[in-house]
């Protein structure tokens, strides 16, 4: 491998108080090129020291920005949201250079992260609270929202710009200062957005990122001046991450990994289905926490959808991201890239059928790069660790079943519970399922049913440890907390105050 002279890496700083910082002393990692294999970039792991810098200027720059009135925060977001709209395709191509998705699917995400920062321009309006005139005799209540504090957000590799948008737009717009941690794997994209964010007009030390792995993570989870954590991952981390900050008195989000099914029934419209879930499996290598990952074909669609998908799924243009005409790009490291290939093998093992193998895949020129072919099993039962696990990579399966029943069921035992789809042209069928399936986020002839910003995202059981959604309404209720006051002025001809419980007249 030609790996650039070590000295030659340019580091990603953190940012911190309204600057960039490169604190010293501290343990380093290496950020990959997913294209080509290489290291491109170092990236620093924040220690407890560095956080407590971090939570210092959150929690100094909180005591004004909260005072802020939300139109003045709003006006700021509308800044920032022009500023995101003009350095998207930097942006995108940041997130291609070092997750490997293609470009034009790096600049859906990043307008979709976007949209988050467009809801919460509506700010002022969203934390409008309620009035009672006379709840007793000349006594009235109003109740108010209030930014909770310093909130941190931990997010995952797979979307470096919208994940981290599904937090700290709408924290901030409430009146809360924020501490980014985003994958050590994709360090540069939150940075960028602190860059922007201050130039938009954002006062110093309201929004902060601080990179790291574990260590990072606990010294946030630990540290008492942080107030609300958000967390978007892996299953067994969302649970640990909810636990531990619950523990030590936050309040907590926790967003899990996911199996998500598509349940195909044999009136479906077959050619539109498996377009629909070839790019709903394959689209960023599988790599989405809403990538279709287990189709359950039901009757007599199995035959002829495994047929078609087998081949839609051969004809992926896979290469490097930034080549125009790509549909695939790599794996986001090479360590990942061999996990999901010995899923492959563990399938075969556990006598699923191979319909298509995507072990052993290269890309001319990229040899070092982290590729894999598509895989398509069928015939895979419900014990299998291919169903049972996440797997996160291009390796789609398909169970069979013979009704709708039987595939509510299958679909209603699994643990995870993000996203689900049917594909049908029945809509009693379709209103049925709607109705049965529990499961956070339902499509209806959508393969990946990701909620617009003005709605919440977020899944049920192992996908979501936590009550409330991120973005949409659920947010400002996650990024505030409600305060109700009851007022009565004295000088008014009302009966004194008495020793009893207060009732109403
Ligand atoms: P991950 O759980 O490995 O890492 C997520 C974050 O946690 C990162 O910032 C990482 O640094 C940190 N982390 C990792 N190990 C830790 C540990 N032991 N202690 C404390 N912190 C730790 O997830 P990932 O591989 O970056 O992302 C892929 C996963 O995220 C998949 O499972 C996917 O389904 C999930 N995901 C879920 C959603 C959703 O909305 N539910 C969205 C995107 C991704």
């Amino acid at each position: 491998m030609n790996q650039p002279a070590e000295s030659k890496i340019e580091s990603v700083p953190m940012w911190i108080n309204g600057r960039a910082v490169n604190p010293g002393g501290v343990r380093m990692g290496g950020v990959f090129n997913p294209a080509t294999g290489q290291v491109a970039r170092r990236v620093p792991y924040a220690s407890a020291a560095v956080v407590d810098e971090a939570v210092k200027a959150a929690t100094a720059a909180l005591a004004d920005w909260r005072q802020w009135p939300p139109l003045r925060r709003a006006r700021v977001m509308q800044r920032f949201l022009r500023l995101m709209e003009e350095n998207q395709p930097a942006l995108a191509r940041i997130v291609t250079s070092e997750h490997g998705k293609t470009i034009a699917d790096a600049m859906g995400s990043v307008q979709r992260g976007m949209e988050v920062a467009e809801f919460a321009c509506g700010i002022p309006q969203l934390l409008k609270g309620e009035h009672s005139e006379n709840v007793g005799t000349q006594v009235d209540t109003h109740s108010l929202r209030q930014p909770v504090g310093v909130c941190a957000g931990i997010t995952p590799f797979n979307f470096p710009v919208m994940v981290p948008m599904w937090m700290f737009p709408m924290a901030i717009a409430c009146g809360n200062a924020f501490i980014l941690k985003p994958s050590e794997k994709v360090p540069s994209a939150s940075v960028r957005m602190a860059e922007l964010f201050k130039q938009a007009g954002l006062p110093d030390g309201v929004f902060n990122v601080v990179h790291g792995d574990k260590e990072c993570v606990d010294a946030l989870l630990a540290h008492g001046g942080i107030h609300a954590v958000s967390f978007v991952g892996s299953t067994p981390i969302a649970k640990y991450i909810y636990e531990t900050a619950a523990r030590a008195g936050k309040r907590v989000q926790a967003l899990g990994g996911a199996k998500n099914h598509a349940v195909v029934l044999p009136d479906a419209d077959l050619e539109f289905t498996a377009d629909a879930l070839i790019g709903a499996a394959y689209g960023s290598a599988g790599e989405r926490c809403m990538a279709i990952s287990a189709v359950v074909a039901v009757g007599a669609a199995a035959d002829p959808l495994v047929a078609l998908l087998s081949k839609k799924a051969q004809a992926i243009r896979i290469g490097p991201g930034d080549r125009d005409g790509i549909e695939m790009g790599p794996l986001v490291t090479a360590q990942h890239r061999d996990k999901v290939a010995s899923y492959v093998d563990q399938g075969v093992k556990e006598g699923a059928k191979l319909v298509a193998d995507g072990r052993g895949f290269s890309v001319k020129g990229h040899e070092d790069g982290f590729f894999l072919g598509t895989t398509l099993f069928d015939e895979v039962r419900p014990e299998m660790t291919i169903y049972r696990d996440e797997i996160f990579g291009p390796v789609l399966i398909v169970l069979r079943v013979a009704t709708l029943e039987e595939a509510i069921a299958l679909v209603n035992r699994n643990p995870y519970a993000n996203g689900v789809a049917i594909f049908t042209e029945s809509g009693g069928a379709a209103r049925r399922f709607e109705n049965e399936i529990q499961v956070g986020m339902v499509g209806v002839n959508v393969p990946i049913p990701v909620p617009v910003a003005y709605y919440s995202f977020g899944g049920w059981k192992n996908s979501l440890f936590g009550d409330l959604h991120v973005h949409g309404v659920e947010s400002v209720k996650f990024y505030t907390r409600t305060k109700v006051v009851t007022t009565r002025w004295p000088h008014q001809d009302t009966p004194a105050p008495g020793f009893h419980m207060p009732t109403l007249g």
